[in-house]
């Protein structure tokens, strides 16, 4: 999986780039449009999965970039604007996006968007109905499109940040996250703050989960059961 991503802010692009790497994502980064468009268009164009474009350059006006790049290529576009009234625009068969996310958006949502995207457009799929992105863990279900969970077919309400830990702990349930990992992807790549966040969070999914859904690692940090606790 390569990805393009148009960014020219490098407090936005650096944490990104190595939170998808560590996902396994390749990233190729480019800061302009004019850095884009060639890049679409050009001799490793064939080799992108997928552009995450930032509609703010400082160059050429990122609608614009979006067509270019749409005119030259297949490849899913997610476009990423801080700008709600330019949603519309984007997403309809103007420009030919695929997704958008709003700034500010969270590492998870994104990486969700990534992976929907990437489900919808095989050649099946293409404009058809958004695939489901469901993670599973025993009876629970985290839906990535809908952000809703179940457990055993039951509606669990979760505030946005409790979802998104539960979501990155189910990506791979029983795999040991360390508080480092957890409070990089689920908060913020420059959180230097308390971690008793974390702990307040894992206790709060606790008791609307059930108290041994997610489990602590002495000395490392948490994990999701992947089967439902006895
Ligand atoms: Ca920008």
């Amino acid at each position: 999986m390569h990805l393009l991503l148009v960014e020219d802010d490098d407090a936005i692009a650096e944490p990104l780039e190595r939170g998808l790497e560590r996902e396994g994502i390749a990233v190729t980064r480019v800061a302009t449009g004019a850095g884009a468009l060639a890049a679409a268009a050009g001799p490793g164009a064939a080799t992108f999965d997928l552009v995450l474009l930032d509609l703010g350059l400082p160059d050429v006006d990122g609608l614009e970039v979006c067509r270019g790049i749409r005119a030259a290529s297949g490849v899913p576009i997610i476009v990423v604007t801080a700008r709600a009234d330019e949603v519309d625009r984007v997403v309809g068969l103007e420009l030919g996006a695929d997704d958008y996310l709003t700034k500010p958006f969270g590492f998870r949502e994104l990486l969700a968007r990534v992976r929907a995207v990437l489900r919808r457009t095989t050649p099946v799929g293409r404009h058809g109905t958004p695939a489901p992105v469901a993670l599973q863990a025993g009876s629970m279900t985290v839906d990535l499109r809908t952000r809703e969970v179940t457990v055993g077919g039951r509606k669990v309400a979760l505030t946005p940040k409790e979802f998104d830990l539960v979501a990155f702990l189910a990506e791979d349930p029983g795999r040991v996250f360390s508080r480092g990992e957890i409070l990089e992807a689920v908060w913020d790549p420059h959180w230097y703050g308390p971690t008793r966040t974390l702990d307040a969070h894992v206790a709060s999914l606790r008791r609307k989960l059930g108290a041994h859904r997610i489990e602590t690692v002495r000395g490392v940090g948490f994990r999701l059961a992947g089967e439902d606790p006895a």
